[in-house]
């Protein structure tokens, strides 16, 4: 099927995760692993969720150039077919990252309210700069949907968008305003039924 959900797998647990990534196989166009999961079980959890279908390895990267890029280098070794990267951190280091992950997405604005302590006026900028690095897409919030429009007629990039559902933000506005993929973890993943769920989210393009 046809989606455009990345499905958020924050749990800790590896069964758990596959046992969700299973029962959702071809409702999600690919599933996106972070901290919670890659520190509770160690990195070999990406080789196994990349079994199921491609994984975007989110720990939102930030470190010096040299050792960002070491980092996505193992995480692809690993199986990560998408990394995500911070673009606050600057151009070097989304310009090294670049040079090893398959497909690379930087954060230009964050879902959540302390993201206007810094990152609000700073978000075109890194949309620009991902833009000229050759990323495969930016992250920008579904909980200021407008800003989903601005950064994505800025950039010209693809634009995936956290924040739908737990955190207030909605499935069909961010569509409108342009998201090409939605992320989402808590309203898929505590659903009693997450297949449903998809399917209901889905039907609302
Ligand atoms: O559970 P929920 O749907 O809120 O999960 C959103 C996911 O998107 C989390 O994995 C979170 O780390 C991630 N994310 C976000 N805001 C960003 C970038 C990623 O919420 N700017």
């Amino acid at each position: 099927m046809d989606s455009n959900i990345i499905l958020a797998l924050d749990v800790e647990e590896t069964d758990r995760a596959l046992r969700i990534a299973e029962e959702v196989r071809g409702y999600v166009s690919a599933y996106k692993v972070g901290y919670p999961l890659i520190l509770s079980e160690g990195a070999g959890v990406i080789d196994r969720v990349s079994k199921i279908g491609e994984v975007i390895v989110d720990i939102k990267i930030a470190d010096i150039p040299e050792v960002s890029k070491s980092i996505a280098k193992t995480l692809t070794s690993h199986g990560a077919s998408g990394i995500i990267v911070q673009g606050f951190v600057g151009r070097d280091v989304v310009k090294e990252v670049r040079k090893v992950a398959e497909s690379l997405y930087v954060v230009a604005e964050m879902s959540h309210p302390g993201n206007a302590d810094f990152i609000t006026g700073q978000s075109e900028k890194i949309a620009i700069i991902a833009k000229e690095e050759g990323a495969d897409g930016i992250v920008a919030p579904a909980t200021h949907p407008e800003r989903i429009k601005v950064l994505k007629r800025i950039s010209g990039l693809k634009v995936l968008s956290p924040g739908v559902g737990a955190q207030g933000g909605s499935y069909k506005e961010a569509l409108d305003s342009g998201a090409d993929y939605l992320i989402i973890g808590r309203s898929i993943i505590l659903s009693p039924d997450p297949k449903q769920k998809i399917k209901e989210l889905l039907s609302q393009r």
